[in-house]
């Protein structure tokens, strides 16, 4: 960070201070070269709505720790949810748009996680998209059946996964 006053290429963080509603950090700085201090000001570029129309910065944790649950006993490791984490804050900063509505989030999990776990894909979409009958788990599950069926066609040598 440029000194504003003598352009020194370099600055020393004094103190960094939190907003209260946790969107941004200020901080102060002092240049090394002429002493004087300014502040600079740290916000996240990409923000959530949540439904109650509150906004707060995009958190890769929090989409580990929705996604945990329905990965419960399921063959997926730590490393795989942090991977999991990953694509969905790239494809949502893919979209290009610096506010994100906190359904989109659940959105860009469905993809990955499909890839990752069927069955923790199913329990996660039946929360997620509300399903409120077998109905609902028979088309999605018909659905990845399809979608394996052409995968296999295109790969003989995937070994099936049962679901
Ligand atoms: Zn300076």
């Amino acid at each position: 960070m440029h000194c504003p006053f003598c352009r020194h290429g370099d600055s020393r963080v004094v103190d960094s201070r939190t907003a209260d509603d946790g969107s941004s950090i200020r901080r102060r700085r002092q240049c090394p070269a002429c002493q004087r201090r300014f502040t600079t000001i740290e916000t996240a570029s990409l923000s959530v709505v949540k439904r109650s129309g509150v906004t707060e910065p995009f958190s890769r944790e929090k989409v580990v720790s929705g996604v945990r649950k329905a990965c419960q006993g399921r063959p997926v490791s730590a490393d795989d949810l942090a991977l999991l984490a990953q694509r969905v804050e790239e494809t949502l900063r893919g979209s290009g748009s610096a506010e994100i509505d906190a359904y989109e989030i659940g959105l860009a999990i469905l993809g990955p996680l499909r890839e990752l776990d069927e069955v923790a894909y199913l329990r996660f979409a039946s929360v997620y998209q509300a399903f409120d009958s077998l109905d609902d788990f028979d088309a999605a599950i018909t659905s990845l059946r399809v979608e394996r069926a052409e995968r296999e066609a295109s790969n003989p040598s995937d070994d099936p996964q049962d679901l």
